[in-house]
This record gives structure tokens, C-alpha cells and sequence, in this order.
């Protein structure tokens, strides 16, 4: 059960402490503390954990000071969508909105190789006025004598040229709690100039003790990709993982499942599962059309796959694009196969807009059905 207290109630007042007595006083219920920091309010929650089929739902909702009270299922306690919950499937990071009615595009390098490449990547970004990127600093290969990337002795430019770009969130994969300290220090050392969302990566998925410690912190938002050999519904109890320790601010990321049955692509495409999540939490949904198709194969019209899968999941609804590029796709170190190039950025912004429309189109059609019947 989750109970809301009326908006912006500080903690101080004589309304949290008279409703946190009364719920402390429950028997064999324990109550956790939840903060969400909306765009305009903060909102308190308790989560009443235990025996709680027995309590009574309207004489909760009755003490002053609660807004609402809300039964919950089991499943995906603080991300899922329950029975008459209309929390908030939105948040604010560094001026930017994440939400499950909105489309971010995150087009960027798959792994950063040198200032140069960084900074065309981030100048073509500005032209088109994008605010935000992706850059790989810790790449974790298949192979060990692969490329690793140049991890924290990358950031400090990386950091500095996106402050130089305007760029406001840097989507950027961490494989240990270390680089969490690294990329804090980092920021610091050259003045936050940008903001960085912690990505944990298709391996990394169920690495339960790095989604503790990056639930444990509040500073970055984080985008969890789902695991490419896992069930949806284990890979949702993942970014449940990271909301138990405390941080909401999730994206969860779609990439193609693993399997022989996805040839000819890398991955097979899963983006008919955005609307699934959408559905069963309030998590903004990403997806990564690179690292499903995994290669520059073009229909006969000269349609990239990437493209394609790229219009299939916005034009079902999806909310963040991340995307590889490069300013030279035959040098890059990881995944050049699958870079478009800037030259390619605009025709890419434009082709997402026409699906994004048709989505929005969609929408408004079927609100229209639904408002006749
Ligand atoms: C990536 O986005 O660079 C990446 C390695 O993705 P994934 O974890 O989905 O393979
Ligand atoms: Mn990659």
C-alpha cells in the first residue's frame, strides 16, 4: 500500500509527523519514506510494507495531510502502474523532461576516441539543436583484448566540450560503483558543466550490487538497458532494484534480445514492447536502434534498417532515442559498422519527427474512438 501526502508537506510539519505516528503505529507494517522531486513539487510517499490486507484504506485517506492511498500488486512496487494510480511518469534533469509523453534523442559517440571526434560530434549536436549525447568512456567488450575505453581520463574533456556545446545530458554506461566517484569528480573538476545520465548496460543488467549503489544515489538519473537474455518481467524487477534503493529517476532502455533468430541483425528487435512497459510501469521508455540492428543494411529505397527500427519504435511511442554516431565511422574503435554519420543527422532528426507525428496522430485517433463510443 502507498500512501501520498498532500504536495510539498515538509517534514517538519505537525500534518507528516501526526500522519507518520499513526502509520508507525500500525501493527505488523513497516513504512518507508519515499521522495519524489517533481517538476513543481516535491511529493512525499510512505510504502507500508507487510501485513497490510487487513488495513483500512478509507480511514488512512481520511487523516489530514494524505491525498491519496493506494493498494498495490505485487509487481514492480514504486515503478509499476496500480489500480487507480496516477502518479507522475515524468522528471526534470538539468532543464531537461523525461517523460512517458515525450521524445529525447540521444545521438552520440558508441565510444569516445579523441577530442577531435568528441567535439565534431558535439558541434553537429548544436546545429541541430540537441541537447543531448551519448559517449562511451567504459566499454565492456566480449573480448578482453578489445578496446576498453579511455575511462576517466576521457571525462574531463568530454565534460568541458559539452559545457562549450550546451549540451545537458550525457548518456554514459558505468560497469563498477568506482566510475560513479570518477565521473562525481570529474564534474567537479571542471565546474558541472553538463549532466550525465548513468547508463548500466544489457550486461550488466542483473548485476544486483552496482544497481544498489547507483539506486543508493540521487544525482544521476539512470537508464537501465534491458538484458538481452532475460525476461521483460526480470529485467523490470532490475530497475525495480535501483527504485528500492531510492532513485526514481529511471529510463528504461529497449535493445534487442539475443538469439540466432535475430540474424540478419546483431539483436532481435524488441521495440513492440514499448507500449508493454508504458503499461506496466511509469517509466519513459528508450530505445537503441544501434546496438539491435547492428549494421548499415539499407531496404531498396536506401532506408537504413537503424532507421526503420527507429520509426517503429517512436511511431509506437517511445521517449528516448539513443543512437551511435560518428564523424568517421571506419575509424572508430567500437562499433563503427553501425555509426551513421553527422552528414546524416538531419535526414535522422527529420525521419524521427515523421514518425513521432504519426504517433501523435495515432493517439488523437484513437482518443477520438474512444470519445464517440
Ligand atoms: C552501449 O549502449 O554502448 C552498449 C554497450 O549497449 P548494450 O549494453 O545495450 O549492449
Ligand atoms: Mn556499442
Amino acid at each position: 500500500m502507498i500512501v501520498i501526502l498532500e504536495p510539498n508537506l515538509s517534514s517538519e510539519s505537525e500534518l507528516y509527523q501526526s500522519v507518520r505516528l499513526y502509520l508507525e503505529n500500525l501493527p505488523n507494517v513497516r513504512i518507508r519514506e519515499h521522495q519524489e522531486h517533481g517538476i513543481q513539487q516535491i511529493l512525499t510517499e510512505f510504502y507500508l510494507i507487510g501485513d497490510t490486507a487487513a488495513l483500512n484504506q478509507a480511514e488512512i485517506e481520511s487523516l489530514p495531510g494524505v491525498e491519496r492511498v493506494v493498494r498495490i500488486s505485487e509487481e514492480y512496487r514504486i515503478l509499476g502502474r496500480h489500480r487507480d494510480d496516477h502518479r507522475p511518469t515524468s522528471f526534470e534533469y538539468n532543464g531537461v523532461i523525461f517523460s512517458q509523453d515525450n521524445l529525447n534523442i540521444f545521438a552520440g559517440l558508441c565510444a569516445v576516441d579523441t577530442p577531435h571526434h568528441v567535439e565534431q560530434m558535439m558541434q553537429a549536436l548544436q546545429q541541430h539543436n540537441l541537447a543531448c549525447t551519448r559517449m562511451g568512456a567504459y566499454k565492456p567488450r566480449t573480448n578482453p583484448y578489445s578496446f576498453q575505453g579511455h575511462g576517466k581520463d576521457c571525462l574531463p574533456y568530454v565534460f568541458e566540450l559539452a559545457g562549450k556545446y550546451g549540451i545537458k545530458v550525457i548518456a554514459m554506461e558505468i560497469t563498477h560503483e568506482n566510475h560513479l566517484r570518477e565521473i562525481e569528480e570529474a564534474l567537479q573538476q571542471t565546474g558541472q558543466p553538463t549532466g550525465v545520465m548513468l547508463q548500466i548496460g544489457t550486461r550488466n543488467t542483473q548485476n544486483f550490487e552496482l544497481l544498489k549503489a547507483v539506486g543508493r544515489q540521487r544525482k544521476f538519473p539512470v537508464l537501465l538497458k534491458r538484458g538481452f537474455g532475460i525476461t521483460l518481467e526480470e529485467s523490470l524487477n532490475a530497475a525495480e532494484y535501483l527504485a528500492s534503493e531510492g532513485n526514481t529517476r529511471i529510463i528504461f532502455g529497449l535493445r534487442g534480445m539475443k538469439t540466432n533468430m535475430g540474424d540478419p541483425h546483431r539483436n532481435f528487435v524488441d521495440f513492440t514492447h514499448v507500449p508493454v512497459v508504458k503499461r506496466l510501469t511509469r517509466m519513459p521508455v528508450c530505445i537503441d536502434p544501434s546496438h539491435s540492428v547492428g549494421t548499415r543494411n539499407e531496404d531498396p529505397n536506401g532506408i537504413l534498417d537503424i532507421m526503420h527500427a527507429t520509426a517503429q519504435g517512436v511511431i509506437a511511442g517511445a521517449n528516448m532515442i539513443l543512437v551511435d554516431f560518428h564523424p568517421d565511422p571506419a575509424t572508430a574503435l567500437v562499433d563503427g559498422p553501425q555509426a551513421l554519420t553527422l552528414d546524416e543527422l538531419g535526414y535522422f532528426i527529420e525521419d524521427v519527427n515523421i514518425a513521432r507525428k504519426a504517433y501523435e496522430a495515432r493517439v488523437l485517433n484513437c482518443q477520438e474512438f474512444f470519445s464517440k463510443k
